[in-house]
């Protein structure tokens, strides 16, 4: 049995109190590690690295961290295969998915923070008074405390430390406490190409180790991405020392199908989005809006492609849904099933397969009202709600009508009534005719209760920045 260690200062470390807790592989219940629990003596000693390490860091030019980020992310790939199996295990995705899907965006998402390292600029000087000239400084933030969650592990790991490590800050990690691997990993893969203490990565739970990092006096941010609640409490807390928040939180995208798309392809497609990863997407295609004309079609469409979905070992090539992440998780997403109300129709799926892990069979669930939990609430599981629409007015109201505002998709051939209802969506990211595709050049974040801050883009690296004015007298 592996015991997994905290990475601090450049190698790897017992935790100050010596206690630790297994972690399972959600497809088997099986313990496949013991990992440390960390405490507040822990957030201290890598805090302190970060701190010690971040003069130098921040001082080094955007081609020094270009070159480290870029030898990163041929480590990614040179380390595709191991990552990817060691992801599959502890995090219970199909392996087949996470090498041929993520491995080769975790590598693109590094060289494009590496490129946009190189092109961060203030505005250009000027004379704004007379006899002086201001200038313009875009300067890392400083130790930035980073918490991340459990459903895409390493690729959320990489969208935090990229673009903070770009702009010259020194990070403190905190991966979910039951997805510690690849990110340790991850730490030691980029110890070879940064200094002692840019990157360390502390395990536990959200209190004390991820409360330690919010509440530490020497770190200087905080990016979250996690629930809603969890990023209330974080803002919260993070007022008490004036830190500066990142949060990316929960979804509930909404899909808002016409009647006049190429059906077949649009329900393979949101299907394929809705159950990816298990519905465990902060973006997954998982509240279907139908137009009256199509909902029958739909509904027993989705359910076709639910069927066609192969639960199983998370390493076999042939598999296409994993297990929830945690039994916590499939107790919580049953639970939401479970309080469903009479008026809903559970279509398909719903239920625990035989056998051991934390599985559940795809569901679709039909005939749903706005105010429904199912409706308002994330689920964060294999399931995917359908309610029927009557008109423009109408699927709007409803896919604004719940708290997040992450990402949404609109399907329809109509040019004019996709633009309408693009603008008229409160939400982080529209797409038109799809769902889910993801690009290293362009935004990802919320509205409303999903949260501020963006992700990937020039945008993150802006967030890990601060401006300022420097006013020179020119006598
Ligand atoms: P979570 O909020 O329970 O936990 C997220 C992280 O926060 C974990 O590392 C946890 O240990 C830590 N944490 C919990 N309490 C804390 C506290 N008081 N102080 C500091 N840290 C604390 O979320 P989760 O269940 O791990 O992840 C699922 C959630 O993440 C979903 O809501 C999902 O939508 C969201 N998510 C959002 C995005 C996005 O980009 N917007 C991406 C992935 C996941």
């Amino acid at each position: 049995m592996r015991t997994l260690e905290n990475f601090i200062n450049g190698r790897f470390v017992a935790p100050a109190g010596g206690e630790t807790e297994p972690v399972l592989n959600p497809a088997t219940g099986e313990e496949i590690a013991q990992a440390p629990l960390s405490t507040e003596t822990d957030v201290d000693a890598a805090v302190t690295a970060a701190r010690r390490a971040f003069d130098g860091w921040s001082q080094s030019t955007p081609a020094t961290r270009a070159e480290a980020l870029l030898k990163l992310a041929d480590a990614i790939e040179e380390h595709g295969e191991e990552l990817a199996r060691e992801e599959a295990i502890n995090a219970g995705k199909p392996f087949s998915a996470v090498l041929n899907d993520e491995v080769p965006v975790m590598a693109d998402n590094l060289r494009f923070f590496a490129g946009a390292a190189r092109t961060m600029e203030g505005r250009a000087a000027g004379e704004y008074l007379e006899g002086y000239t201001s200038f313009i400084r875009r300067e890392p933030v400083g130790v930035i405390g980073q918490i991340a969650p459990w459903n895409y592990p390493l690729m959320m790991a990489i969208w935090k430390i990229g673009p903070a490590l770009a702009t010259g800050n020194t990070i403190v990690l905190k991966p979910a406490e039951t997805t510690p691997v690849t990110t340790l990993q991850l730490a030691e893969f980029a110890a070879e190409f940064l200094p002692e203490g840019v990157l360390n990565v502390i395990c536990g739970h959200g209190d004390p180790a991820g409360q330690g990092l919010v509440d530490h006096p020497e770190v200087d941010m905080v990016s979250l991405t996690g629930s809603v609640d969890t990023g209330k409490r974080i803002a919260a807390s993070a007022a008490a020392t004036l830190k500066r928040v990142h949060l990316e939180l929960g979804g509930k995208a909404p899909v808002i199908v016409f009647d006049d798309v190429s059906m077949e392809s649009a329900l393979e497609t949101i299907a394929g989005t809705g159950y990816y990863n298990a519905g465990q997407d902060c973006t997954a295609a998982t509240r279907v809006l139908a137009s009256s004309k199509v909902y029958d079609d739909v509904v027993s469409g989705l359910s076709e492609q639910a069927q066609a979905l192969v639960l199983g070992d998370t390493l076999a090539e042939d598999t296409t849904l994993g297990p929830l992440n945690s039994a916590r998780q499939r107790e919580r997403v049953e639970g939401l099933l479970e309080r469903r109300g009479k008026h809903v129709e559970l279509v398909t799926g719903g239920s625990e397969p035989d056998g051991p892990g934390f599985f559940l069979e795809p569901a679709v669930l039909a005939g749903l009202e706005q105010d429904d939990e199912l409706i308002q609430r994330e689920i964060f599981g294999p399931v995917i709600t359908v309610q029927r629409f009557s008109d423009e007015a109408e699927a709007i109201a409803w896919a604004n009508g719940t708290p997040y505002g992450l990402a949404s998709s609109v399907w329809t051939r109509d040019v004019g009534r996709a633009l309408r209802v693009s603008k008229a969506l409160r939400f982080g990211c529209v797409w038109i005719n799809d769902h889910i595709p993801l690009t290293s050049e362009m935004p990802h974040g919320g509205f409303k209760q999903s949260g501020y801050g963006k992700d990937l883009s020039v945008y993150s690296l802006e967030d890990y920045t601060v401006i300022k004015h420097v006013m020179a007298k020119l006598d």
